[in-house]
């Protein structure tokens, strides 16, 4: 008895391995040899234009092409696997499909079964429209090109979906829209009455950071504060994006921005002047501060009302 379990198992052993490297052959057998065709080529971690950038390959640069999935190239070239555009690769041998699993994967990453975007609106652009108007040509409502321009027909498309599920007519894709489109949506922006909820964001926390008005993220850390929440940017790269939401210059200038944080969005607001303290190798000479809900200024323990009317602002926007 106790011999055939061993045995057994033995067995089932050795057909795992076989299977492993039939696996691990598999790849290498479909490998077909590719040759970039354009002047400059981008490859990408995913197959998406919005994707973030591994390398940039010149014409003639050579990868092997493991796969395809739509209008993408599966390779790898050096140390990089990624994703290029089909039509800048002349390829020698066949390509194989991506298994069934994977192309449903990337047809996920297409569609409405994606994450939902956040809140957009007449006017703005970029990978979020994308989303939307792929999750409205899924639902019938959109036949235009999927090119991230929320225009007249994205809010044509917008409107007449909202009419089918009985949602304000206004256009915009807000929570109530998203959540219909998508099943989800960003968390509602939420007010953080500041007094009595200082650690509600720990010092030391990193948080999201969106402009209500231009719509720019970038990541921030709590470094201090009491009377309110001292922050510095995570790097240089979010610096460079602070400055640009300030239109190139540092100011006090207070703006509505939302805080993304543990699920939750709060509203707040921020000034944009690097002060005091820095501990973050950043290029921001200092810290800036981001004000909540009652909160105070340093000096002269005084609730500030710009800051309150940004916060008030920010309230009226969603992440
Ligand atoms: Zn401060």
């Amino acid at each position: 008895m106790k011999h055939t379990a061993r045995h057994g198992s033995l067995r089932r052993l050795t057909a795992g391995a076989l299977a492993a490297a039939v696996l691990l052959l598999a790849p290498l057998a479909l490998a077909a040899e590719g040759t970039v065709n354009t002047k400059s080529l981008v490859l990408r971690k995913e197959a998406d234009k919005d994707s973030r950038a591994l390398q940039t390959l010149d014409k003639g640069d050579r990868l092997n092409v493991l796969s395809e999935t739509g209008s993408w190239y599966k390779v790898s070239y050096g140390r990089y696997t990624g994703y290029v555009m089909k039509k800048y690769v002349k390829v020698s041998g066949s390509v194989e499909k991506e298994e069934k699993q994977e192309d449903k994967k990337a047809a996920d990453s297409s569609s409405a079964g994606e994450n939902a975007p956040s809140a957009c609106r007449p006017g703005d652009k970029g990978s979020d429209v994308r989303k939307l108007q792929r999750a409205l040509k899924a639902a019938g409502m959109y036949s235009g090109k999927i090119d991230g321009v929320y225009g007249k027909g994205t809010t044509a498309a917008v409107k007449a979906y909202q009419k089918k599920h009985g949602l304000t007519q206004d256009g915009v894709a807000g929570r109530a829209t998203l959540k219909a489109l998508f099943g989800e949506a960003a968390p509602e922006t939420e007010k953080l009455a500041w007094f009595g909820s200082e650690d509600v964001i720990p010092k030391g926390a990193t948080v999201t950071i969106k402009d209500c008005r231009t719509g720019k993220t970038f990541t921030a850390v709590r470094w201090s504060g009491s009377n309110h929440m001292d922050t510095e940017p995570a790097s240089r790269a979010d610096t460079a994006t602070l400055k640009e939401i300030y239109g190139g210059s540092w100011s006090w200038r207070r703006r509505p921005i939302l805080v993304k944080y543990n699920g939750h969005v709060y509203a707040a607001s921020m000034n944009g002047m690097p002060h005091g303290t820095s501990t973050i190798d950043n290029g921001f000479d200092g810290h800036f501060c981001i004000h909540f809900t009652g909160s105070k200024t340093h000096g002269t323990d005084r609730v500030d009302e710009d800051h309150q009317s940004a916060v008030a602002a920010a309230m009226k926007y969603e992440w």
